[in-house]
């Protein structure tokens, strides 16, 4: 959501841009407004799954609250298990295409061919996220963020911790074998 904001040069997508390319979180009360202005268009009858949401307490309390105006259940959060140096690995081989805004990966989803014929690969870039030093902020605010959330639904008895090490299909495995019991 931050990305497609950012494309259309919303305020929130620039707000979000310049804390992330420091590192840092999108602060809760910003990633707060642009979900719920999202999850009022979206028909309650359709499951959703967040990518990258709930990233602190507070958003969690505030995604309690909202599902409870909206009548909708949150079914689990699915936690994907991975060591710094792996992240660290995954990340650093993002590329986009600052033309089509197209993102590649160097490793699980090299540039083959434009979707939208513009060009020939010639103008990847890393993200500006994804610097080293970048990184290593990040990752530090993401466990702090995250690690009282993950207390927050373990006593719901709601978390789901999946090794995340595997390729994209033996994780996908595990992540529908966690939640088969939804
Ligand atoms: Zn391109």
């Amino acid at each position: 959501m931050f990305r497609e904001g950012l494309k259309q040069r919303t305020e929130l997508g620039l707000l979000a841009e310049s804390h992330m390319s420091r590192g840092e979180l999108v602060p809760d009360d910003y990633v707060n407004s642009m979900l719920e202005a999202w999850l009022w268009q979206s028909s309650p009858k359709q499951g959703i799954v967040f990518d990258g949401f709930p990233r602190t307490t507070y958003q969690a309390e505030f995604l309690e609250n909202s599902f409870k105006d909206m009548s909708r259940t949150f079914d689990s959060l699915i936690y994907l298990d991975v060591s710094y140096d792996v992240v660290c690995r995954r990340l650093a081989g993002r590329r986009a295409c600052f033309i089509c805004k197209e993102e590649f990966h160097l490793e699980s989803a090299p540039f083959s061919i434009c979707p939208y014929k513009k060009c020939t690969g010639q103008h990847l870039k890393s993200l500006p996220e994804d610097q080293p030093n970048i990184i290593s902020s990040m990752l530090i605010n993401f466990k702090k963020g995250i690690e009282p959330v993950l207390d927050y639904y373990k006593a719901k008895g709601k978390l789901v911790v999946i090794d995340g090490t595997g390729n994209s299909d033996e994780v996908q495995k595990a992540v529908l074998e966690g939640i088969s019991h939804v």
